[in-house]
């Protein structure tokens, strides 16, 4: 398997101005991403997930490390992301929204229209391009979130959170979605959810984090067939040991700062 990104010893602290803080939120990192997997990060709340995906995206810097993201020789962008909040403009329509990218990379219209037409068939939102954000249901607006961001074309999706605010019925659809959408695009996903039981239905891999600072405390493979059930037996004993190793990790961390 070809790797297409590699963390090597990534560490982060955030400094805060005004109160002269500092925030290791990061504890060295150190990854290979296998091209076309779909990889899951879980760990206790602020334990730097987020700040590790935006690193990778290239819209923070790293403290220390190295971020090698597999290069196109077109120079086009690598990282795709997506939000938890719906980060769309809600000036634009559905499809003004995904054309968005390319537009400012100048692609000619008819060839950016084109393209936006088969991503929306892509994430079924046929009917709904004229629609303004504001029109559609949470679900659909993350339809739309992921369409403009496969619109720039990138090697690698990464995903913060993007389910979490939906109704549980809504999630669960697209929780089918995304792997079928994941199948589809042969794409690199790398998703950040505290859904312990997304991270059995939707990963190859789960990347399980230390409380902050973060580490990597273990990578479990999930080996088991798609699609998955979270009724099923393997996946419900993943999912319990999944929470054991969360639970070890939040307790912990609540005795470090002398909270229990
Ligand atoms: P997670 O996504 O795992 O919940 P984050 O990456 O958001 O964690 O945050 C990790 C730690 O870094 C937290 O303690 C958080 O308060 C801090 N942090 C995150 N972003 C900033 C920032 N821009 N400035 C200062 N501290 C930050
Ligand atoms: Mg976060």
């Amino acid at each position: 398997m070809a790797i297409i990104l590699r963390i090597k010893d990534i560490g982060k602290v955030w400094h805060i101005e005004r109160t002269k803080e500092q925030v290791v939120a990061l504890g060295g990192i150190s990854l290979d991403v296998e091209q076309g997997e779909f990889l899951v990060f879980v760990g206790p709340s602020g334990c730097g997930k987020s700040t590790l995906l935006q690193i990778i995206a290239g819209l923070e810097k790293p403290g220390s490390g190295t971020i090698d993201v597999g290069t196109s020789a077109d120079g086009q962008k690598q990282t795709g992301m997506v939000f938890q909040e719906f980060a769309l403009f809600p000036w634009r329509t559905v499809l003004e929204n995904i054309v968005f990218g390319p537009e400012v990379r100048s692609v000619p219209r008819a060839q950016r229209e084109a393209n936006a037409q088969k991503l929306i068939e892509l994430v079924h939102l046929r009917g709904f391009e004229h629609r303004y954000p504001h029109e559609l249901s949470g679900g659909m607006r993350q339809r739309v979130a992921l369409a403009r961001a496969l619109a720039n074309d990138p090697a690698i999706l990464l995903f913060d959170e993007p389910l979490a605010s939906l109704d549980a019925q809504t999630r669960k659809v697209l929780q089918a979605e995304l792997v079928r959408i994941w199948q589809e695009t042969k794409r690199t996903f790398i998703y950040v959810t505290h859904g312990l039981d997304e991270a059995v239905l939707l990963g190859d891999r789960v990347v399980l984090f230390t409380a902050r600072p973060g580490r990597i405390k273990e990578i479990v493979p999930v080996r088991l067939p798609r699609p998955r059930s979270i009724t099923g037996r393997a996946e419900a004993e993943l999912l319990e040991y999944l929470s054991e190793q969360i639970r070890e990790e939040v307790d912990r961390s609540l005795k470090a700062e002398g909270l229990t």
